[in-house]
């Protein structure tokens, strides 16, 4: 038997988890998942647990001029139907589970899972976001790169709640989403790509590549993104298969119940080689 605390305000969840050992549910759509009890309908949770996902401090999407503010809990269907986001952020949100589950799911929660086959963090770690983590303390922020340690596992401090993801506001003139999963619905991901460019006559000003389910987390190599911004289109074309070579020595996917090493690492490499072929050359 577990007990549950439902607090009213953000301060109040962040006493609560200062003083109890807690885990925090927020859509709960991978905690019902994770511990889910065959033999029951109830999970079998290992702790307490502090709901957050009601709180109004934590539902609001806030834009300015330089940046993009998304709360904890916002759902990814609330991401989806607000239209001052630019519709290319939509794209790996429209591909996540079902309904249902985009109902519940948030995108911290995904960042917080630190699953590598979660399907916003191709996105967020090519866009340079930033987690905002508070404690009774204060507030932290770290880019969402070293927030995310490893399969599973973040740098989150047991007193401490994710209260926001900061994208910082850029436009780039190319942008690239596929995930290949086994069905089009409520499928985890094989492989995903996410990636965009940004080109000044005929130059690459800006490239980020980054690739989901293929390592322990998020694959963003930007030592071979450096090598490719200031190339004329031209050049690039020259050295394509230069550029993918590099790619597939850095992609280590693993054989899993989902798919085979083989098959990710060549899924991944065509992905990067349509991106860079069909949306930066042209
Ligand atoms: C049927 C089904 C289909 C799915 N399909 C996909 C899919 O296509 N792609 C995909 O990427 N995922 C998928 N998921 C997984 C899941 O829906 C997502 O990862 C979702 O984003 C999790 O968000 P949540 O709010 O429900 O997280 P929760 O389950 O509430 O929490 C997940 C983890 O994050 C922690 N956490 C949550 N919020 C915070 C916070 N504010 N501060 C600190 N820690 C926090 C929790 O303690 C927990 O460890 C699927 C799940 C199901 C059940």
């Amino acid at each position: 038997m577990v007990n549950s605390f439902w607090p009213m305000t953000l301060s109040e969840a962040l006493d609560i988890r200062k003083n109890h050992n807690v885990m925090i549910f927020n859509g709960g759509s991978d905690l019902m998942v994770k511990y889910r009890c065959w033999s029951g309908i109830s999970v079998d949770l290992p702790k307490d647990i502090l709901y957050i996902g009601h709180l109004n401090e934590l539902k609001s999407i806030d834009i300015n001029p330089s940046e993009i503010i998304i709360g904890a809990a916002v759902s990814y269907a609330q991401f989806l139907k607000d239209s001052r986001l630019p519709i290319e952020f939509k794209h790996p949100i429209e591909q996540i589970g079902s309904v249902a589950i985009r109902n519940i799911g948030t995108l911290v929660g995904n960042i917080c899972n630190a699953s590598p086959a979660g399907d916003t963090l191709p996105m967020l770690y090519a866009l340079d976001a930033k987690v905002v983590i508070m404690s009774t303390k204060g507030q932290r922020i770290v880019e969402i790169s070293d927030f995310i340690t490893g399969p599973g596992s973040t740098q989150l401090n047991h007193d401490e709640i994710v209260t926001r993801i900061i994208i910082p506001r850029k436009t780039y003139d190319r942008t690239f989403y596929r995930k290949v999963g086994t069905r089009k619905a409520n499928a985890i991901s094989k492989v995903s790509v996410f990636s965009v460019a940004d080109i000044k006559e005929s130059r690459i000003d800006d490239i980020r590549i980054c690739i989901g389910s293929c390592g322990p987390t998020v694959i963003r190599v930007k030592k071979i993104e450096s090598s490719i911004i200031d190339l004329r289109l031209s050049e690039l074309t020259l050295d394509i298969d230069r550029f993918l070579r590099m790619y597939d020595e850095k992609i280590v996917p693993i054989d899993d119940v989902r798919s085979t090493k083989i098959y990710r690492s060549k899924v991944a490499c065509n992905l990067i080689k349509t991106f860079l072929t069909k949306e930066v050359i042209l």
